[in-house]
């Protein structure tokens, strides 16, 4: 991995370096001066991987240089290294990730090689090399491949945290580019919900997902099959009788199919949402609100939507451990969850210390990479066998040691 390290303080930048090396990582290059970074950065064509960046430097800030970052389109991963207080650190990272960075996690100064190891232990490959370069689409094309059948539906697992029982997924839209490879929703959600289309998005990923959902079925593993819904959807009227002769349509009890949905700033229609949510109610389809804890997702629309489930954000989840903030709003969503009656599902379950966390605070469902990746129907079956086998582990009082031993 080629790693680039920015600091100030030539001793910060030795020992930082001294110790990537002996973790392994002999591709490392330091730079003093962030203005010189930047046109490095600029000048290079995307070979750097990794970013690691001092939050106080002199002329340049951090946070001045993540901007930047930004706007060179810097798709390699990020690390920020602060002496500051850790909420100062934390809010630099949500800023990073705002800008669509992929920050991987802070450091905290004097740096250790532990929390170095434990850092880069955790990393992944970065998604940026597998994904489609960030490009912008229009409407034409997108509705040209709404048409052509080019949006595939993928699916990730949600698992029972006491039982490590599969009770569902949630299906999650790829657009499989005949050029550019796979493209994110994030690449084409909005643009759908400005020009109109998100209306026929979202038939052609309900309807993917009930014939796979009925699949299941057949081979004796009914679940619940979790679908995204934009605000907009739920603003035209029709939309409960669309779902449910889908769902009928499909063999599919109506109690397996969950809508997930999260308040949008388009939602210009309170009322009519409020009409078409209680009807998809009493048609005994789930309902999740998504992304709790966020801006878009809040405690009004608790009050007044009749959800059945809770979605917590994975910003409040990954880490919470080690985040006292976090764990504070977690437990207070759980909580809430629990006393209106609600199922708890936490997102963005990335490792042993986020699924021991949530067993301990009384979460139901886990959801994230932790326990799967959103995959293909096809290679589902797949993941089952694995699961099955790893289950034990992750329910055993001592699954850290365990793992360990596993390697
Ligand atoms: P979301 O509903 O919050 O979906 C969860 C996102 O988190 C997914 O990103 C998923 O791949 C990612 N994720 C899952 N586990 C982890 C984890 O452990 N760590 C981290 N860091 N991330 C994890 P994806 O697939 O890129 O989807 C992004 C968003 O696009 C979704 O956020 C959802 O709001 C929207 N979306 C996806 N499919 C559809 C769709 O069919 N219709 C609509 N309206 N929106 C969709
Ligand atoms: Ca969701
Ligand atoms: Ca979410």
């Amino acid at each position: 991995m080629k790693i680039y390290l920015i600091d100030d303080e030539p001793f910060a930048l030795r020992l930082v370096a001294h110790q990537l090396r002996r973790l392994g990582f002999d591709d490392v290059q330091v730079q003093q001066h962030p203005r010189d970074a930047l046109a490095f950065l600029e000048a290079e064509h995307g070979s750097i991987e990794m970013v690691l960046l001092d939050l106080q430097m002199p002329d340049i800030d951090g946070i001045e240089f993540v901007r930047h970052l930004a706007r060179l389109g810097y798709a390699g991963a990020l690390i920020l290294i602060s002496g500051e207080d850790e909420r100062i650190v934390q809010t630099a990272c949500r800023l990073a990730e705002a800008h669509r960075l992929d920050v991987r996690g802070a450091l905290h100064k004097p740096v250790t090689p532990e929390s170095l190891k434990a850092l880069f232990g955790a990393t992944a490959p970065t998604a940026a090399a597998v994904r489609a370069p960030a490009k912008r689409y229009d409407a034409e094309r997108l509705a040209q491949a709404i048409a052509n059948g080019e949006l595939t539906n993928v699916y990730q697992p949600k698992v029972q945290l006491s039982s490590g029982e599969i009770t569902g997924v949630e299906t999650l839209v790829r657009w499989q580019h005949p050029d550019d490879g796979l493209v994110f929703p994030d690449q084409f959600i909005e643009l759908a919900e400005e020009n109109g289309l998100i209306d026929a998005l979202t038939r052609c990923v309900l309807s993917q997902a009930l014939r796979d959902a009925h699949a299941w079925m057949r081979e004796g593993y009914p679940m619940h099959v979790a679908v995204n819904i934009s605000m907009q959807s739920l603003t035209s009227l029709d939309f409960p009788d669309f779902v449910a002769h889908a769902v009928a349509a499909a063999g599919v009890p109506a109690h397996l199919l969950v809508l997930e949905v999260t308040e949008s700033r388009l939602m210009n229609d309170v009322l009519a949402a409020l009409d078409v949510v209680t009807r998809i109610r009493l048609k005994h389809i789930g309902l999740s609100i998504d992304d709790f804890g966020t801006g878009h997702s809040s405690l009004a629309q608790l009050r007044d939507m009749p959800f059945d489930e809770l979605k917590v954000d994975r910003r409040f989840v990954h880490g919470a451990v080690r985040d006292s903030v976090s764990r504070a709003i977690l437990e207070a969503s759980l909580g809430m969850a629990r006393q209106l009656g609600m199922r708890s599902v936490a997102e963005g379950v990335e490792d042993l210390d986020d699924w021991t966390l949530l067993r301990e605070v009384g979460c139901d469902l886990a959801q994230g990479y932790f326990v799967g990746r959103p995959m293909p129907f096809a290679v589902f079956e797949g993941w089952r066998a694995g699961w099955e086998a790893r289950k034990p582990v992750l329910l055993a009082s001592d699954a850290d040691r365990l793992l360990d031993e596993l390697g």
